[in-house]
């Protein structure tokens, strides 16, 4: 049976029915505006010059009132345990074809500007400084997905640039890789009060921008960064210390309407849990080199 949030996304798909990636990013925004019809996220340059702080009445019209929040349509909890359903309405298809790497860049871009930068889709859009989209390589082997911008992140606007990204940093390094030659992003992109972990249907809202990066990405293998990413990406509420460990087929049945590109997934520890947790490094580091041997990447001596 189909959810209704998918039957939404079916809808839309054939109501868009044009790819609107690769494309700058105000001709993205212009055509999404004009195909649906009504205004869903602030233009672009209001939404940069404005930092969105607490919601207030002020300036009215200035900005359009958040679109619903996706809440009453998570399944988390009973049924299984699944969480991951989705509310994609008013966002345009994923890409189903192979870019280049100008195409992707661009794709980003547009994915970052003309949507995400201005969205309001959840209550997470009131403290933020700035959203973080994700850096690295824009066709990469490997994306990292970690759970939400912290103070570092909303500060500079970067995702894993406080404590924890150092350490992710230092991983990284261990798997003879830079940031650079790898993908990082986050399931949300506004950072939760207080750095708490973002709520099911705060994830539900914001995994479709996730979704569609990962659709331009194609990344070989993704490493979801603990407990929320994992369960996210896998549409699934077991807990992280039974999913890590092993490749998992991405995307999971759940998701497998959705058109996403397939790679194989491996969940491990946050480095935020690492920090606080260092014995459970042996294991990540164990995840890790099973990651380099996917990618062919040598492991070093013992
Ligand atoms: N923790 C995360 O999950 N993501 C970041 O970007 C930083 C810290
Ligand atoms: Fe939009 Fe995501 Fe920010 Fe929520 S967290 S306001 S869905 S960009």
């Amino acid at each position: 049976m189909q959810s209704e949030a998918l039957r939404n996304w079916l809808r839309n798909e054939q109501r868009l029915g044009i790819p609107l990636y690769p494309l700058p990013a105000d001709e993205a925004s212009r055509r999404l505006r004009a195909l649906l019809g009504h205004s869903w996220s602030a233009p672009v340059a209001e939404a940069v010059a404005t930092p969105q702080r607490s919601n207030g009445q002020g300036q009215p019209g200035a900005v359009p009132p958040p679109a619903r929040i996706s809440g009453g349509r998570t399944a988390g909890g009973s049924a299984g345990g699944r969480i991951g359903v989705v509310d994609d309405v008013d966002l345009p298809p994923l890409c189903t074809r192979e870019l280049s790497v100008s195409e992707a860049a661009a794709a980003l871009q547009s994915l970052d500007e003309g949507l995400v930068r201005g969205c309001r889709k959840c209550r997470l859009f009131e403290g933020r400084t700035q959203t973080v989209f994700g850096v690295g390589r824009v066709r990469p082997e490997l994306v990292f997905v970690g759970e939400g911008p912290g103070a570092d992140e909303d500060a500079q606007g970067e995702p894993f640039v406080g404590r924890a990204g150092q350490l992710l940093t230092r991983m990284i390094a261990a798997m003879s890789l830079t940031r650079d030659q790898v993908y990082i992003c986050n399931v949300v992109k506004c950072r939760p009060p207080g750095n708490r972990t973002p709520e099911d249907d705060e994830m539900a809202a914001c995994s479709p921008y996730l979704f569609r990066q990962l659709a331009i990405l194609r990344p070989k293998v993704i490493v979801t960064l603990g407990r929320p990413a994992s369960q996210t990406l896998l549409s699934t509420k077991t807990p992280i210390g039974k999913l890590r460990g092993v490749f998992h087929d991405f995307p999971p049945p759940e998701l497998a309407a959705f058109g996403l590109p397939v790679a194989k997934l491996m969940p491990t520890f946050h480095p935020a849990y690492l920090l606080r947790n260092p014995p459970a490094k042996k294991e990540a580091w164990e995840d890790l080199q099973q990651v380099m041997g996917l990618l062919g990447l040598q492991t070093p001596p013992r």
